[in-house]
């Protein structure tokens, strides 16, 4: 789909997978115009294919194109774009329990601009892969280290919209924690140091005896869709649950830490290191509270349980 600046996108085309054609000057290699988004379709035991709540990224892509100034597709047209691309690779969604088709829908500038300004045209495609876990430990616990040098976002800049350059600023953070051993770099607020944010590509969670906490959300951390399906789910489970400030003190003091996303959906958290001190959750590693939450998001997602939240969006 393509469309000028100030226009309405039209409408798009199935196009077989391949490389695209860009002016050395878009807006997206020059000046970072660039934003994307993350979801899954599942296949059900009875061959239909689900997605998970579709609206919720098409509206947070709407609310990035704003702070990046970029036109965006209408929220109908995002869903539609997304549906019709799953049925066109409907061969790649694998069998039910066995992984998922992950849809990643891409905005850019793709107009040509030379001094600093918004791009004068925008491209908006869809391209899909099948994937497993995303971590390779799976659902077992993954190791994390608390970065208190580099940071991913300030007040006011753009972590909390799902634009391509905040994933260049972890980069060297998270390489260097993998070459270290650890699986991904928990991130703290950049004027006090203390308050947790969250992991590269995921929110966070900490757990208390029935409370559940998460960073609230203030235009520095990215609003999750699983980060707020998780909320709605520990408190139809009886959790009592808080969005709010979650200091370096809290995550030390943790009866279990896990991290929620898209293409992670629930991943425990086994041990935390901060400034040298390392300290583990539990004695093998998956939580009760993870596995729980992580057990009713994925049936719901899978459509194994009754979708009672409205939340699925069923394409055959
Ligand atoms: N934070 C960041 C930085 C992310 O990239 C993601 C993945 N989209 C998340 C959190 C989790 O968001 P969601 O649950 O919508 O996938």
């Amino acid at each position: 789909m393509k469309c000028t600046q100030g226009e309405i996108f039209s409408e798009g085309e199935l196009k077989r997978f391949g490389n695209i054609e860009l002016s050395p000057s878009a807006g997206i290699l020059n000046y970072g115009q660039g934003l994307f988004e993350g979801l899954k379709a599942y296949r059900k035991h009875d061959g239909n294919i689900l997605l998970f709540r579709p609206e919720e990224n098409a509206q947070r892509l709407r609310m990035g194109a704003e702070r990046m100034c970029m036109p965006a597709p209408t929220v109908e047209q995002f869903v539609e774009a997304v549906k019709a691309t799953v049925l066109a690779n409907e061969r790649w969604i694998p069998p039910p329990g066995k992984g998922s088709l992950y849809i990643r829908p891409l905005l850019m500038g793709s107009g040509a601009v030379l001094g600093l300004a918004p791009a004068p045209e925008y491209t908006f495609l869809i391209y899909v892969s099948p994937v497993g876990n995303y971590f390779k430990e799976g659902l077992a616990p993954i190791n994390l280290i608390v970065e208190t040098e580099m940071h991913r976002a300030t007040p006011g800049g753009t972590g909390g919209v799902k634009t391509i350059g905040n994933y260049a600023a972890v980069l060297q953070a998270q390489s260097a924690a993998k070459a270290k051993g650890y699986s991904d770099v928990l991130y703290l607020d950049s004027i006090h140091k203390k308050y947790l944010e969250e992991v590269s590509s995921c929110n966070v969670f900490v757990v208390k005896g029935n409370v559940i906490s998460t960073p609230a959300i203030k235009g520095t951390i990215l609003p999750g869709i699983t980060r707020k399906s998780i909320l709605d789910v520990a408190l139809s489970q009886g959790f009592q649950v808080e969005e709010r400030l979650v200091t370096v003190d809290d995550l030390l003091d943790a009866d279990e830490v896990f991290c929620t996303g898209t293409a992670v959906v629930i991943s425990p958290v086994g041990s935390i290191t901060y400034l040298n001190k390392r300290v583990s959750y539990g004695s093998d590693g998956v939580g009760r509270v993870s596995q729980q939450l992580y057990s009713a998001l994925t049936s719901l997602q899978m459509g194994l349980t009754e979708d009672k939240m409205g939340w699925i969006v069923e394409l055959k």
